[in-house]
């Protein structure tokens, strides 16, 4: 069954050849999608016939948002941490033991339910690719069994087994890094697209981080890195140095980081025309939820970065699922305007996941698209906190 979506009052396709501005913005369009893919765009005057239509009534359109960095395999919530945070209480990353010990606690079926909610609210909210990492079991039965379960949910699955160094093995982690390049991995991997490391003080050090990661690399996990979110740190540069898809954070950056991201640019023949091979992924709900200064946008997209936004859905220090709130962040905090904002929400998520299927609606993408209650993107910054998001295509299929 075809469908044609029409009458759509300004269509975000991010191809510059397809339309204004690096948003490729079309006014007054049609999009045709046949068998889960974009078959046709143009104007809405000269579409072809479908087997079904469904009038958009003037609304925008978008691809939908590609949210390439959260952590929803876990079990119960913090938020008492996050209550006495806001009293005044400093973020340390400690409260990740808390939601390790009751994630090994729970079923299979508690941890599936909790991702099928969470992925449910995202996708109502217009999320139609989700990156799933596992990182709340650190044993590993328990790692082996978030990366099984989220595999449900999404291709886009990474082991994060060096998230932290878990209660028993605190007085020992270089056993605790050999453990996971060793059976975790093992275990881990074949659930697994991705490898990713928390490199950050408390956490993993810059050797333990490149020894974990280059194991995920010769068993052909693709590399991204926790970096530089508490502090400056090796962990940008380290992501650089492997080839990462994406360093994921970046709020306390050095000028050396920002031009280590920049050397990575490349001009091709592709829909943006060039990007990094290794993107920033900025997560402000982070910042917002831990009350801390946000990354500086402005200094990495000035620099030539490709800049990503994702919500690090987490129950600790980022407990939305909400890319529109993202957005909103980040055009109101970080100085990013809202074309660059929807930009790292769908077609930056998808370069950070270094995919080209999704993230754009162009003749062969997914046919991954979103309507808004709004005339236009703009909307998703100028009205924050307001459900705008009103119908969900996955893969051609309405929501
Ligand atoms: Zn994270």
């Amino acid at each position: 069954m075809s469908l044609l979506v029409t009458d759509i009052g300004e269509l975000v396709t991010n191809d510059p050849a397809l339309g204004d501005g690096p948003l490729g913005l079309r006014r007054d369009a049609a999009v045709v999608v046949d068998g889960g893919r974009v078959a046709w765009v143009g104007d809405a005057r000269s579409a072809p016939a479908a087997d079904a239509v469904l009038d958009a009534a003037g609304r925008a359109a978008l691809p939908g948002f590609v949210d390439s960095h959260a952590h929803l395999v876990f079990a119960g919530d913090r938020a008492a941490e996050f209550g006495a945070r806001m009293a005044g209480e400093p973020y340390t990353g400690g409260g990740i033991r808390t939601t390790v010990a009751a994630t090994r606690a729970a079923t299979d079926d508690e941890l599936r339910a909790n991702v099928a909610r969470l992925r449910g609210e995202a996708l109502r909210q217009g999320t139609t690719t989700i990156e799933i990492k596992s990182g709340y079991g650190l044993s590993v039965a328990d790692e082996a069994r978030s990366l099984r379960i989220a595999r449900e949910f999404s291709d886009e699955t990474t082991f994060l087994g060096a998230h932290v160094v878990p209660p028993e093995y605190a007085d020992r982690p270089d056993d605790y890094v050999g453990m996971v390049c060793g059976s975790m991995l093992a275990a881990a991997s074949p659930h697994a697209r991705w490898i990713d490391v928390f490199c950050e003080r408390g956490a993993f050090d810059v050797d333990h981080a490149r020894a974990i990661l280059a194991c995920g690399q010769a068993v052909g996990l693709g590399v991204r890195v926790h970096a530089n979110q508490l502090g400056p740190g090796p962990g940008v540069q380290l992501g650089v140095e492997l080839g990462a898809a994406s360093v994921d954070h970046c709020t306390h950056l050095s000028g050396a980081d920002v031009d280590a991201l920049a050397s990575t640019r490349f001009d091709c023949m592709c829909p943006d025309g060039g990007h990094t091979t290794t993107v920033a992924t900025l997560l402000p709900g982070a910042e917002f939820s831990t009350r801390s200064p946000y990354p500086d946008a402005r200094r990495l997209l000035d620099a030539g970065v490709t800049v990503a936004l994702a919500t690090d859905c987490n129950p600790g220090s980022s407990y939305t699922s909400s890319m529109p709130f993202c957005i909103a962040l980040a055009v109101r905090e970080m100085r990013m305007t809202p074309a660059e904002a929807v930009s790292a929400a769908t077609a930056g998520g998808a370069r950070a996941l270094r995919r080209d299927d999704v993230g754009v609606l162009t003749v062969g993408a997914r046919a991954d698209l979103l309507l808004l209650d709004a005339p236009s993107y703009l909307h998703l910054a100028y009205r924050p906190g307001v459900p705008l998001v009103s119908t969900v295509l996955l893969n051609g299929e309405s929501q």
